[in-house]
């Protein structure tokens, strides 16, 4: 979704502007990205990003522990 100025017509490229890059003109309230909005989506980013971190943890743990398992019990030899 793209937003326009609405005096140049032009793509506003940062919504977070409170004026046109372009031309000066006061960008509405209604299109800007709201502060606590940009926040909020700041926020779901870094949740999601710990979740990948998580998700990748998880998956390490788990192909070490099949290797293990793989490589059989050090601790048992049948000679
Ligand atoms: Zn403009």
């Amino acid at each position: 979704m793209t937003y326009h100025c609405p005096k140049c017509q032009r793509v506003l490229y940062n919504r977070r502007l409170t004026h046109c890059g372009f031309c000066g003109a006061p960008i509405p309230e209604e299109m800007r990205f709201k502060a606590e909005e940009s926040a909020a989506l700041e926020q779901k980013m870094a949740d999601l990003e710990e979740q990948r971190r998580q998700r990748q943890l998880a998956a390490d743990k788990a192909e070490e522990e099949a290797r293990r398992r793989d490589s059989g019990d050090p601790g048992i030899y049948f000679t």
